[in-house]
């Protein structure tokens, strides 16, 4: 299944996150915290804008989509009805030669026989299951009665509230209730940088319709969903939908599909769309004794509605906008001779920052005071950053290596002093292109947001 592998290539990008700040590893200082991360000051730009660009898609821009927020930890009658505590495991062997914990799916076979893929020991326990719940405990005593977990998904919280969302919104359906948060899952092998980590955060819909509507929604839902990636500037040739043959779609599931990308490491999963039937609600409104059923006032029917959730992991859409974005081209250095420039292709929408303004000179205080001024014109609609240290041409490059899509340079014409037509003007340079242009500082603002959204 999977595309071509290319190691270099990630480890190129996991060592530029590092030494731009996008993603370090967590508790680095002490050795490091295995499957978590956290995100430096690049990174949290970055994951802000997919998060914000989903709210404004899937929320803001649509009539029918509510958001919620609720919490991590989670009631253990929530976990018990939607089937976690019982069944939200993987199936873990230990190899008795070098220790590992391995997921059953990673043991390799060499003439018939299984084998442990770190040491090749064929001494291998027997498959048990290993609940993926973090279990944690309220308050002061530690016993049965005061378990809580941490969320593993965030849907479970919008199908519990499903009834005081309803009442509040007064929505028809169909319709949704989105939501963005953290969940965790004990993952046997956390692995391929931040792709498998033990906390993560989803973006998740749970868009409620008929019995009669989930397949069409379904099929609905996987465009709308591939249509965003490819608006952040991941390619459609390098999305792949797979559809979930029948014996590994979750047995409530009349149909599912995985959107994967071609990720360095192979291809890989970045979101599940899938028509959950009536399970969840069904099965909370069982375990809780409370209705969970809809009232169509034309038909006067009362019925449990059914769910099509697209389920998207914001750290992999992250990592796979990074992968993508990666390049190395060659461009002349500050003495003309060529050098290996390494950019991140952003979209636009998606850069952490969008314009880098520069003086020419930082001892110019006319420069300086001009480049400010641009500074404070363009901060109310946009992150720039403003940079004044080294050469020029080394200021484009720290800016193409994370990404920024725009730059702006104050230089001696912007002050008129060789020709007074150019005054108040400025040089924009195109971070892919690498083109350059005269624009005039009052139409940076228009110019820069038409490119940008
Ligand atoms: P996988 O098969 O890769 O473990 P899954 O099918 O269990 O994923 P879902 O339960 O469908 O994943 O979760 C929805 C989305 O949440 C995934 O498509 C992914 O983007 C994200 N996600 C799930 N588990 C993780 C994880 N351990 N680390 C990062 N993101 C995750």
């Amino acid at each position: 299944m999977s595309d071509e592998h290319d190691p270099p290539r990630m480890e190129k990008i996991v060592s530029l996150c590092k030494r731009r700040g996008f993603i370090f590893q967590s508790s680095e200082i002490y050795g490091g915290l295995n499957g978590a991360w956290d995100y430096g000051p690049l990174g949290v730009e970055l994951k802000r804008n997919v998060k914000n660009y989903w709210w404004q898609v899937l929320v803001h821009e649509r009539d029918d989509v509510v958001g919620m927020d609720g919490s991590i930890l989670t009631h253990p009658a929530v976990l018990k009805a939607s089937g976690h505590v019982e069944g939200f495991s993987d199936p873990m062997i230990d190899c008795r030669t070098c220790k590992a914990h391995l997921r059953a799916d990673q043991l390799v076979e060499k003439k018939g026989v299984k084998q442990c893929p770190h040491c090749g020991g064929k001494d291998l326990t027997e498959v048990r299951q290993f609940n993926l719940m973090f279990e944690t405990h309220l308050g002061a005593t530690a016993d049965e009665s005061s378990i809580a977990y941490l969320r593993p998904e965030t849907a479970q919280s919008i199908f519990v509230q499903f009834k005081n969302v309803l009442e509040v919104s007064r929505k028809k359906l169909p319709f949704g209730i989105a939501q963005i948060g953290k969940a965790f899952r004990n993952e046997i092998n956390p692995r391929n940088f931040t792709f498998r980590s033990r906390e993560f955060e989803q973006m998740e819909l749970e868009y409620f319709c008929r019995a009669e509507q989930g397949m069409e929604l379904l099929e609905y839902w996987k465009e709308e969903r591939l249509k965003f990636y490819e608006n952040i500037g991941i390619p459609r040739d390098k999305l792949h939908v797979m559809t979930v043959p029948d014996d590994e779609r979750a047995f409530y599931s009349k149909g599912t599909y995985d959107i994967e990308y071609s990720f360095p490491f192979g291809r890989q999963e970045l979101e599940g769309v899938a028509y959950r039937t009536d399970y969840d609600l069904s099965q909370h409104q069982k375990a809780s004794a409370k209705s969970l059923e809809y009232f169509d006032e034309e038909t006067k029917q009362r019925f449990v509605p059914h769910v099509v959730e697209p389920s998207a992991g914001v750290d992999r859409t992250v990592l796979a906008l990074i992968c993508e974005a990666y390049s190395e081209d060659e461009a002349p250095d500050e003495k003309g001779k060529m050098e290996t420039r390494v950019v991140l292709r952003f979209h636009p929408r998606m850069a952490p920052v969008k314009c880098g303004i520069f003086p020419l000179l930082k001892n110019n205080p006319q420069l300086v005071a001009k480049a400010k001024g641009i500074v404070d014109l363009l901060r109310p609609h946009m992150f720039v950053f403003y940079d004044e240290s080294g050469a020029i041409g080394r200021r484009y490059r720290r800016q193409d290596e994370i990404g920024t899509p725009f730059a702006v340079t104050v230089d001696f014409e912007t002050l008129g002093e060789k020709d007074a037509s150019l005054r108040d003007t400025v040089t924009l340079r195109d971070r892919d292109s690498m083109k350059q242009e005269r624009a005039a500082i009052q139409d940076l603002p228009a110019i820069l947001r038409e490119r940008i959204e």
